[in-house]
């Protein structure tokens, strides 16, 4: 595609970094990651009509294609620094691109991430972001690591995203005030890296949160050969959700809907993690300082498989719940 465009609208994104020795430009970008650290790779791409609606505003789009890729680096306790972005665009429309621009670069900014380079070609809309990060030797988080009495928490609110998802897909009469906030969950995602940088040290295994929690915490699980049991009472919801639980149009969706949500609705995000008993205490004194939130929602076991213990006490197997490509 034209070298213009590219050098009209992708050469000063995100914030400068000295550790950008050549940026965008050349055949290939020279970067010098910092000694004592391990250089920490995600790559993570949204296609037109699967991962977004194609009328998305494309500054939504640019904030969120960057949102999902340094949320894999939070979940690994990675400090982002550079991304690469492989574009592919049905056409070369300025006033998008610039939108697309501003969405990713404010993003970037705010997390002092450097745009480096990538590749621009003309096709059905998708688009691809690689992220890197930093994390001081072997300090990264893993999967692998919970160990059974440890603590399951997630960060902020859970099946924001889903519910916005339901009221794009069927006719929902929920407050208008409340929908926006969720659609604004769902489109313009925050990356908990902050969070995850304030946990450093303490976390014995974590993930984020983008297929929905029952999946991703079943990976969690596996990774580490144990199981667990959640709470279903303990599962965060923002106020927003709570609102139109509460609004006569939630009758719109049946029970086991809104039960769903929380536990296996996607795009959500937060990080998923577990930690040993004894850091809880300087755990929550960390994120209280920062003014960060993350919420018990159950404990790890020995016994295989993901189960949610409902109100009357029953447990309920939630094992394999979620979003997945090639089935659903
Ligand atoms: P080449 O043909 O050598 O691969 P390109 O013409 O694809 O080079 O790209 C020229 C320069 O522009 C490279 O530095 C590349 O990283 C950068 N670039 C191309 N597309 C993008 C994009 N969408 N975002 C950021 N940088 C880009
Ligand atoms: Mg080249």
């Amino acid at each position: 595609m034209e070298f213009e465009l590219i050098k009209r609208y992708f050469s000063d994104i995100g914030h400068c970094r000295d550790d950008v020795v050549l940026g965008v430009g050349d055949d290939a970008a020279i970067l010098s990651p910092p000694p004592a650290h391990e250089l920490v790779v995600s790559t993570d791409t949204l296609v037109s009509g699967v991962h977004f609606f194609p009328d998305v505003y494309p500054y939504s789009l640019g904030h969120k294609v960057l949102a999902v890729n340094l949320s894999d680096l939070a979940a690994m306790a990675a400090r982002p620094a550079w991304v690469t972005l492989a574009l592919t665009l049905p056409s070369a429309d300025e006033q998008w691109l610039s939108q697309f621009g501003r969405g990713f670069s404010a993003l970037a900014r705010q997390h002092g991430v450097r745009l480096v380079g990538g590749d621009t070609t003309c096709g059905p809309l998708a688009i691809t972001v690689q992220a890197m990060g930093f994390v001081a030797q072997g300090e990264g988080w893993r999967r692998s690591g919970a160990k059974v009495g440890d603590l399951i928490y997630v960060t902020g609110s859970l099946g924001d995203a889903g519910l916005a998802l339901k009221a794009k897909q069927q006719p929902l009469a929920l407050p208008k005030n409340e929908l926006d906030e969720l659609s604004l969950r769902l489109t313009q995602p925050t990356p908990r890296v902050q969070e995850a940088q304030a946990l450093n040290g303490l976390v014995s295994a974590a993930i984020d949160l983008s297929d929905g929690l029952a999946s991703d915490l079943g990976h969690l699980l596996q990774a580490s050969g144990v199981g667990a049991v959640i709470e279903w009472d303990a599962l965060p919801l923002s106020h927003a959700f709570r609102a139109c639980q509460q609004h006569p149009a939630a009758q719109s969706l049946s029970a086991a809907c809104w039960q769903a949500l929380p536990l296996s609705a996607g795009d959500d995000y937060e990080l998923c993690f577990t930690i040993n008993p004894e850091h809880q205490h300087e755990m929550k004194r960390r994120l209280s300082q920062q003014g960060f939130i993350a919420h018990h929602i159950g404990v790890i076991d020995d016994d295989i498989g993901l189960r949610c213990k409902q109100k009357n006490g029953v447990l309920f197997d939630v094992t394999q719940s979620g979003y997945q490509h090639f089935t659903n």
